[in-house]
This record gives C-alpha cells, structure tokens and sequence, in this order.
C-alpha cells in the first residue's frame, strides 16, 4: 500500500503533490523539475497526491503488500 511511482514524463513540475502530501513524502527536486518519493515508509495511502495530481503522474496502490524484514546479518 502507499505511493509507488512518479512518472517523469507526465510530471511538468507543478508541486501540487508536494503541498497536498500530509506526511511529507514527497519532495520536489529542483534539477531535474519534478517531483519525487523521498520517504516512502511514512506514506499512509491517503491518495491525495494521485487525486490532486492534474497529469495523473502518480500511483498510488492500493493493495496490501507484505513487506519481508531484511536481516541484519547474513
Ligand atoms: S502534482 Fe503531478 S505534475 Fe505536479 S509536481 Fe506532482 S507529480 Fe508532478
Ligand atoms: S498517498 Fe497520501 S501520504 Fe502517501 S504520498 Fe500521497 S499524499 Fe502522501
């Protein structure tokens, strides 16, 4: 569940996501004029990005994934 992708070739850099975002996930990267997933692990799956996006840049899933702990030691 939560934000998966940005597509930069829709993304013209207007920054609605970056304001509509209540956990700040999303950042706008001024070199290359887009918008980014900076931290992934605080979205909350609220779908503002996606709905206020005016391109349709940006993905939400809403399915449920099982996220597999990574070891610490192999
Ligand atoms: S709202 Fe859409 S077009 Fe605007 S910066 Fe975010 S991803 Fe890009
Ligand atoms: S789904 Fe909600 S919490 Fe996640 S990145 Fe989009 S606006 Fe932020």
């Amino acid at each position: 569940m939560g934000v998966r992708r940005i597509d930069f070739d829709l993304c013209n850099g207007c920054r609605i996501c970056v304001e509509a975002c209540p956990m700040d996930v999303l950042r706008f990267d001024e070199a290359t004029d887009k918008a980014f997933i900076k931290y992934i692990g605080d979205c909350q799956a609220c779908l503002l990005c996606e709905m206020s996006c005016p391109v349709g840049a940006i993905y939400v899933s809403p399915d449920y994934e099982r996220r597999i702990p990574v070891p610490l030691y192999y």
